[in-house]
C-alpha cells in the first residue's frame, strides 16, 4: 500500500530523492566513499556544495548580490542571529505576530533589542493576516521581520509587505521553494530545511551583502554572518549530508518544472483539500480565513472532537500518517509541501469524505 506522510517536519521527501540517495549512499559517483565519509574541504564535497548552492540560485533567481548560507541551528538560531547581525547600532526592530513562530521569534529579539509589534493577529486568535494599511511601523526601525507561512497556525501570506528601504526579513521555514518569490524585495530570508527542502540540520540563510558586517560587539564568532559568507559555509564543519540531499531535492525541482511549475500543483493541492473540508457541513473545520489559507499547512478540526482517535487510526491504516495536530491547537494538520503528490491529496480527500459520510 502507498502511504503518504503528512508530518509538519521533518517531513516528507521527494521519493526520488530518496532512492537516489539510497543508490549513492556507499559510492559517491566512483568517488569510494559515501557522502557522509568525506571532507568537507575535498574536492568531491566542494562540488556537492557548489551544486546545490547554484542549483537554489537558479530555481530562485537570486541575485548576484546575495549570499547564500549554509548553516546550523535550525531557524531557532536565526531568531537570535539576525538582531544580533542586522539591527547596526540601531535600538528597535520591527515584528509583525501572526502566530506561534512569529511569537518565538520576537521574544528572542527582545533579548538583543526593542521590539515593535506592528501589528498582530493576537486579537482574532490568529486567523489571518493583519491588513498591511494597519501597520504601525518604525520609520527607524533596523529591520522588518515576519513569518511568511505560519506552519502551526495554517496562515500565510499571499503578498511581500513593502517596506521601502528598511530591510524586509522573512522565516520561510514552511513555504521557502513553493512558489515564485522576488528576492531583491528581502533584506534576509531564512529557512530551516527540514520542511520543504531537507533533512533536519540545515538551515538556509539568503542575505543581501550590504547587511553583512555590522555584528553587534560580543558575538561569537559563529553567529556572524560575515564569517560564514566569507567562508563558503565552511567556517565549521558544515551539516555535508543534509546540504547534498539539499542539493538532490533542488534538481528534482529542477527538472520538474522549477517554482513556477511546483506553485500551480501546490495550490492544486491546497485547493482540493479545503474544498473537501469547507463542503462537509461543518464535520470539519479549518478557522483561518480563506485569503490567508497556508497552501502549505492545512490545520482543521472535527466538530466532534472525540471522534479525533478514531480518525487517526483510521488514517494510519489507509497509508495516510501523521495528520495528527500540533499539542497547542488539537485537531489535526495536513501538511503538503512541494514532495507530497497530488495522489497524497487526492487520497486524503477521499478518506476525510469517506469518514465524514460514516460519522456525519
Ligand atoms: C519549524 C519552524 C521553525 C523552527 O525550526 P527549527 O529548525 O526547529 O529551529 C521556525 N519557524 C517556522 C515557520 C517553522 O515552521
Amino acid at each position: 500500500m502507498a502511504t503518504y506522510n503528512f508530518s509538519a517536519g521533518p517531513a516528507v521527501l521527494p521519493h526520488e530523492v530518496l532512492q537516489q540517495a539510497r543508490e549513492e549512499l556507499l559510492d559517491w559517483h566512483g568517488s569510494g566513499m559515501s557522502v557522509m565519509e568525506m571532507s568537507h574541504r575535498g574536492k568531491e564535497f566542494m562540488s556537492i556544495a557548489a551544486a546545490a548552492e547554484s542549483d537554489l540560485r537558479s530555481l530562485l533567481a537570486i541575485p548576484a548580490n546575495y549570499k547564500v548560507l549554509f548553516l546550523q541551528g535550525g531557524a531557532h538560531l536565526q531568531f537570535a542571529m539576525i538582531p544580533l547581525n542586522l539591527l547596526r547600532g540601531k535600538s528597535s526592530a520591527d515584528y509583525v505576530n501572526t502566530g506561534e513562530w512569529s511569537k518565538k521569534a520576537i521574544a528572542e529579539a527582545k533579548k538583543f533589542s526593542s521590539v515593535n509589534i506592528v501589528a498582530s493577529g493576537a486579537d482574532k486568535n490568529f486567523i489571518n493576516v493583519p491588513m498591511f494599511d494597519t501597520w504601525q511601523r518604525d520609520p527607524n526601525a533596523a529591520y522588518l521581520h515576519y513569518t511568511s507561512n505560519e506552519t502551526i497556525g495554517g496562515v500565510e501570506f499571499n503578498w511581500v509587505p513593502e517596506t521601502g528601504e528598511i530591510p524586509l526579513v522573512a522565516d520561510m521555514s514552511s513555504n521557502i521553494l513553493s512558489r515564485q518569490i522576488d528576492i531583491s524585495k528581502y533584506g534576509l530570508i531564512y529557512a530551516g530545511a527540514q520542511k520543504n527542502i531537507g533533512p533536519a540540520g540545515l538551515c538556509i540563510v539568503i542575505v543581501r551583502e550590504d547587511l553583512i558586517g555590522h555584528v553587534s560587539p560580543g558575538t561569537p564568532t559563529m553567529l556572524d554572518y560575515k564569517i560564514h559568507a566569507d567562508n563558503d559555509s565552511m567556517y565549521n564543519t558544515p551539516p555535508t549530508y543534509g546540504i547534498y540531499v539539499a542539493g538532490l531535492v533542488f534538481q528534482w525541482l529542477k527538472r520538474n518544472g522549477g517554482l513556477a511549475q511546483m506553485e500551480q500543483i501546490n495550490i492544486s493541492k491546497a485547493n482540493l483539500l479545503y474544498q473537501a473540508i469547507d463542503v462537509s457541513n461543518g464535520f470539519y473545520n479549518c478557522p483561518v480565513v480563506k485569503s490567508d489559507r497556508s497552501r502549505m499547512n492545512v490545520p482543521f478540526t472535527l466538530k466532534d472532537a472525540s471522534l479525533d482517535g478514531e480518525f487517526l487510526k483510521q488514517a494510519d491504516t489507509h497509508g495516510l500518517l501523521q495528520l495528527k495536530g500540533h499539542r497547542s491547537v488539537g485537531g489535526m494538520r495536513a501538511s503538503i509541501y512541494n514532495a507530497m503528490p497530488l495522489e497524497g491529496v487526492q487520497t486524503l480527500v477521499d478518506f476525510i469524505t469517506h469518514f465524514a459520510k460514516q460519522y456525519g
